[in-house]
């Protein structure tokens, strides 16, 4: 839906490389992406790395790595961490865009609409802790709007580091928010705020300002968080004289108490997603509806079908419960929709080096339905791996006696599958035909198939959950299974 109004949609994510790329942070550039594709705009990636010390080249790559993961492509910016940027905006780093905030901050200082601040941390703070005293909102007292140049002489002999302070002016300040609507601040609560500190560092309030600017950005879709920036950011465009942009603040992400899902507690950082094999499709259908639905029952999409339906006005103003539940539902169906040769690629990071790419290809049918998690192959696939004497030593002997049965019990109706497996020879020794003689001694034997199955399977991989039964023994392959079985016979007749 490209008309001429909306091709000139210019969007951002502007990520801090100060940590992971966060489940938030990936849902805000989601959304960018989506409303940008939908729209047929531009979307464009900011690395805003000025917190020098906090930012670091390899938060920068997790970012970035975990975008292109999850299936988000961008039109202008740094396509690889640490590449070339490209784009007619080019430096897309804050940290190499230095002179023009010099620039901008200098319009500030000559239009009066900043000045020179000379307080020091320690002068801040009195005046912070007095207003605490009289129960007034903390905010900086003005003092350095009103020296005389005599002050101003005697700081600088000082060798005190000079401030850009920006002047608020004490207005009210209304707007139109794409998913909020009307919202309205007092801006003369705030405060006068820095924009730029002593040591000539821009500041976030500031630089986020001059390079949505600079960049044409058109649209700035962020965080719920932000939504108390943006009457500073508002009356700072207009200070510089800058068209503004619409804003729109997408709901906050919350635990299932409701309470916001913070950084430290939860698990937010994508890579252990990754890592854990939940798979980018379904982390992307998944982060898509946490905060916005398309309005109809279905809930399976690809990022190309969520970009069609997406509508920046539909995302919900209430804020978004985390449901991993959901998640690992939605995990589930797409781990099924794959063909066997998919889900055995994906596998392989989870599973030891020695089963060779025909095992893994005959164990991912197997595997499909009881995975939640691509990460849970590890465990249910290491009886394949592991050897006999280490299945054996796994499982007490008791693990082995079904309930209501006795170890007296059990001890024959193993001999039994025993021999009922020993009497297939190797080129027969198959699930289906394993499954069909297994049952009829079962039956023969008067137990229940779920009961004389159980010494089996602990058997033969050392748990009672595993992959199902008679596949894992083909897999296994007649003489090791037999083995494992000898050993568990000998267990319970111990
Ligand atoms: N660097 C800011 C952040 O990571 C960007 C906020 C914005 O989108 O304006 O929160």
């Amino acid at each position: 839906m490209s008309t001429p109004e909306t091709a000139r949609v210019r969007v951002r994510m502007a990520p801090s490389p100060t940590g992971p790329l966060h489940i938030g942070t990936a849902r805000t550039s989601l959304y960018n992406y989506l409303f940008a594709r939908h729209v047929g705009g531009t979307y464009v990636l900011r690395v805003e790395d000025t917190d020098v010390a906090r930012g670091t080249p390899e938060w920068e790559r997790d970012i970035i790595d975990n975008l292109h993961w999850l299936g988000i492509s961008w039109d202008e910016g740094p396509q690889v961490a640490g590449g070339e940027d490209i784009g007619p905006h080019a430096p897309y780093r804050q940290s190499q865009r230095m002179e023009l905030y010099a620039g901008e901050a200098a319009r500030l200082l000559e239009s009066g609409h900043a000045y020179h601040c000379w307080c020091t941390h320690e002068e801040l703070e009195a005046v912070r802790r007095e207003q605490e005293r009289n129960h007034e909102p903390p905010r900086y007292n003005g003092r350095c709007l009103r020296l005389t140049d005599a002050d101003r002489a005697s700081f600088a002999a000082e060798g005190r580091k000079v401030a850009i302070r920006f002047r608020v002016p004490a207005e009210t300040i209304r707007f139109d928010d794409l998913i909020r609507g009307e919202v309205e601040f007092d801006n003369s609560l705030l405060g006068d705020f820095v924009v730029v500190r002593g040591d000539g560092m821009p500041l976030y309030h500031f630089v986020v300002v001059v390079d949505d600017q600079a960049m044409a950005i058109t649209h700035v879709v962020r965080g719920e968080d932000h939504l108390s920036n943006t009457p500073k950011h508002i009356a700072l465009l207009r200070a510089l004289g800058y068209r503004e942009p619409r804003f729109g603040h997408i709901p906050l992400i919350l635990n299932p108490d409701r309470s916001k899902m913070s950084k430290r507690k939860e698990q937010t950082a994508i890579t252990a997603y990754r890592e854990q094999g939940y798979l980018p499709e379904a982390m992307v259908n998944f982060l898509a509806f946490l905060g916005w639905s398309p309005g109809t029952e279905e809930e399976i999409f690809s990022i190309g079908e969520l970009a069609e339906r997406f509508e920046i006005g539909d995302v919900h103003k209430a804020g978004a419960v985390f449901d991993k539940d959901r998640l690992d539902y939605l995990n589930g169906v797409y781990i099924r929709a794959l063909t066997d040769a998919q889900l055995a690629l994906r596998l392989r990071p989870y599973l030891p080096a020695i089963l060779d790419d025909r095992s893994l290809l005959r164990l991912a049918p197997l595997l499909k339905e009881r995975l939640v998690r691509l990460a849970d192959a590890t465990e249910l696939a290491a009886f394949l791996t592991e050897s006999d004497a280490q299945v054996g030593a796994m499982y007490e002997a008791d693990l082995l006696v079904p309930k209501g049965r006795s170890a007296a019990e059990t001890a024959p109706a193993l001999s039994i599958a025993r021999d009922t497996l020993a009497g297939v020879t190797e080129p027969d020794f198959a699930s289906e035909e394993l499954e069909s003689l297994c049952r009829a001694a079962a039956d023969a034997h008067g137990w229940k198939a779920g009961d004389f199955f159980r010494p089996i399977r602990v058997a033969v991989t050392g748990r009672t959950v595993s992959p199902p039964l008679f596949g894992s023994m083909e897999l296994l392959g007649r003489e090791r299974t037999l083995a494992r079985i000898e050993l568990a016979l000998a267990r319970l007749s111990a």
